[in-house]
């Protein structure tokens, strides 16, 4: 498989324990659509939660060294993160250094729903105490005679 920026051969190499392919001359990383995932899943593993993955789609500069089609570029989650993928889900293509945005923005979002669900559990328990009744009538009670 050759990049698709520059025409060379793609190096194999391990990043975070995953075969990834990647280019010795522009350090682009083409990534199988399933690694990815595996990729993001350092920093995160449940999917659910990672929340939409494609934004403002357009038509790439670049082709896909799997199938020859023209990629389509999107940004990464609602980031200022241009990545390129395959339309027929061969994979995506990263150029040097994306990789680290990727986990940097996993890294963030994980901590934010650390918050978020810190504040579930609360809620949660909250719930509990009150039983069935809700909120209001307990509060009503509270002030009754
Ligand atoms: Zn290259
Ligand atoms: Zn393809």
């Amino acid at each position: 498989m050759n990049c698709p920026r520059c025409d060379v051969a793609l190096d194999e190499k391990k990043l975070k324990g995953i075969e990834i392919d990647h280019c010795p001359q522009c350090k682009g990383l083409w990534l199988d659509f399933h690694e990815l995932d595996q990729l993001e899943d350092h920093s995160m593993d449940d999917d659910d939660s990672k929340g939409m993955i494609e934004y403002s789609r357009r038509e790439s500069d670049i082709s896909c060294p799997h199938c020859q089609e023209v990629m389509e570029t999107f940004n990464y989650r609602a980031h200022d993160l241009p990545i390129d993928h395959c339309k027929n889900q061969c994979g995506y293509w990263l150029d040097e250094g994306e990789e680290k945005k990727v986990l940097d923005i996993m890294k963030q979002r994980v901590q934010d729903l650390k918050r978020s669900s810190s504040a579930q559990d609360s809620w949660a328990k909250f719930m509990e105490r009150g039983g069935t009744r809700s909120f209001l009538t307990k509060v009503k009670d509270l002030f009754k005679g």
